[in-house]
């Protein structure tokens, strides 16, 4: 495309997709897979096939590994600012090819093309972040409290890394694990999720253009994720796996990691709560709960689950959120005014329509929308549903859908009690023009994450995760990059002794 701001033809959408490279990426070289298998990558708007890929078997992801062992100790060894410049030069080359990224990602994953933009910023200014972060990995030097002797405190990369991502937000789930392991000189494997592995593929080119070496990175998508990642698990040269994806998923990769005692970083399913105060400034509490409900669709982590308001205030937030809502065009991400675009699949469809019909069955009173859009395309009505009763299973589970429950509350106490009552400690977001009470919040919701008037927290200068089973770990922020560092410690005598 030649122009930031122009609108996709279809003629560009297939020269994009035919001049991606569609094999596995492994020692720096694109392969076809060992048995020749492939996997289809579709359109969820159209539920057309846009390319077919390489889909790897075990010996794939075992090649994967060997190539990522072979070059741990030549890539730790290389210095920070060269680490740094490569990061820098990946960095800007995603931005310069942003529209290709963003345009990938709508045709993979479904979202609008503007909501595709916003997730290259994101995503790239990960690599940009941890660029800057690579010459400051630092460490310590003491005496000893007795004066005896001498405290040297360094920081070591973890070594081969496996990466498994979602598809909700393709590059960003990247560039959040791929960035701080450069940085700290880490080798990995990349498995994207199989309905989302073209904008991988594209990254790990722009990666090899900026100068990353063989070996560093490889990418392995396919179609039998547990049957080509439980092996890399169980090989002791893997020493570190970050995952993004469900609680349930997620869970089960721990137990796995546990036969080695696999250092592990849990990023994983939310319920987050939306809180809207009597005092809050409404306006502004709709612009974060529109944000916080519908960006991506509704299919993220961190998008709010239930939104519990005062019940003074209910009826006036419901029909302002409901207005909004309504005013949301659903229609292939790359229309110009598409505002919504389809779910990712079929099966997502499904989920969402249930809680939707039960939690109408369990008393839930319709405000708009509740159903599935006839195909072709997975695409799912903007919904709203008020008077929810507290045991539906709407506000127990991850809707991942562009569904948004109301309930009400009378007290701060009763708030906080209703907002904690899940195993989900993502995030949660509050609306209160009461500064003590935003910090009572603060204090008080079991959240690894807190949007006080504001209905978006991700930043990649902050460190992201969440508590209780929504995982292990921080990505982003200062605290990204620890995630990929062993501290080692070495006693030095008294060199006066
Ligand atoms: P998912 O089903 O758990 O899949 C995530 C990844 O795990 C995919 O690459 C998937 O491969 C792979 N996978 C599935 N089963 C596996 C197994 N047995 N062994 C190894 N890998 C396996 O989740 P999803 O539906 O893609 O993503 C949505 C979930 O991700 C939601 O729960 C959301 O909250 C969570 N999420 C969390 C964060 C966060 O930062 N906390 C961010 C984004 C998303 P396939 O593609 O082949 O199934």
């Amino acid at each position: 495309m030649s122009t930031e701001s122009a609108w996709p033809a279809p003629a560009d959408e297939r020269r994009l997709l035919d001049s991606l490279p569609t094999g596995l990426f492994i020692g720096g070289q694109w392969r076809e897979a060992a048995d020749g298998s492939t996997l289809d990558v579709i359109d969820p708007s159209t539920e057309s096939v846009l390319r077919s890929i390489a889909s790897a078997t075990p010996e794939d992801g075992m090649a994967a590994l060997d190539a990522a062992a072979d070059a741990q100790s030549a890539w730790a060894a290389t210095a920070p600012r060269q680490r740094a410049e490569i990061l820098r030069s990946a960095f800007e080359a995603v931005v310069a090819r942003a529209d290709d990224f963003a345009l990938l990602m709508t045709l993979e994953m479904g979202k609008p093309l503007a909501e595709s933009r916003g997730e290259v910023a994101y995503g790239a200014e990960f690599l940009r972040w941890f660029s800057e972060e690579t010459a400051r990995i630092g460490g310590r030097f003491t005496t000893a409290p007795d004066g005896k002797s001498r405290l040297l405190v360094m920081k070591r990369p973890v070594g081969p890394s496996l990466f498994i991502t979602p598809w909700n937000f393709p590059l960003a789930m990247a560039t959040r694990k791929i960035a701080p392991a450069i940085a700290a000189g880490c080798t990995m494997v990349l498995k994207p999720a199989a309905l989302t592995p073209l904008t991988s593929l594209l990254l790990a080119q722009v990666l090899q253009q900026s100068g990353l070496p063989d070996g560093v990175l490889n990418v392995i998508p396919t179609s039998s994720a547990g049957s080509v990642t439980a092996p890399l698990i169980r090989d002791p040269r893997l020493r570190k796996l970050s995952f993004t994806g469900s609680t349930e998923v997620g869970r089960q990769l721990i137990a796995d990691a546990a036969h080695q005692v696999l250092r592990v970083s849990m990023e994983l399913g939310g319920n987050a709560p939306l809180l809207v105060f009597a005092d809050a400034d409404l306006d502004k509490a709709v612009d974060g709960a529109m944000l916080a409900k519908l960006r991506n669709g509704g299919e993220a982590c961190t998008a709010a689950n239930r939104i519990l308001v005062e019940a003074s205030v209910a009826d006036e937030f419901t029909t302002r959120l409901v207005e909004r809502m309504r005013s949301h065009t659903l229609a292939r991400g790359t229309e110009p005014d598409s505002r919504i675009g389809p779910l990712v699949d079929a099966d997502t469809r499904t989920k969402v329509h249930e809680l939707v019909t039960e939690s109408l069955a369990e008393g839930a009173k319709l405000a708009l929308g509740g159903k599935p859009v006839p195909g072709p395309g997975y695409f799912y009505e903007p919904t709203v549903l008020t008077d929810v009763p507290r045991s539906a299973a709407i506000l127990k589970e991850e809707i991942f859908g562009p569904v948004a429950p109301i309930a009400t509350f009378s007290t701060e106490d009763e708030a906080v009690a209703l907002a904690n009552d899940t195993e989900f400690g993502l995030v949660a977001y509050a609306f209160t023009r009461d500064l003590n009470r935003g910090l009572r919040l603060a204090e008080s919701l079991e959240v690894g994450m807190f949007g006080l008037n504001t209905g978006i927290v991700s930043n990649p200068a902050a460190p992201f995760g969440g508590v209780k089973q929504s995982g292990l770990g921080r990505e982003g922020g200062l605290e990204g990059i620890e995630e990929y560092l062993e501290t080692r410690y070495v006693g030095i005598a008294d060199p006066w002794g």
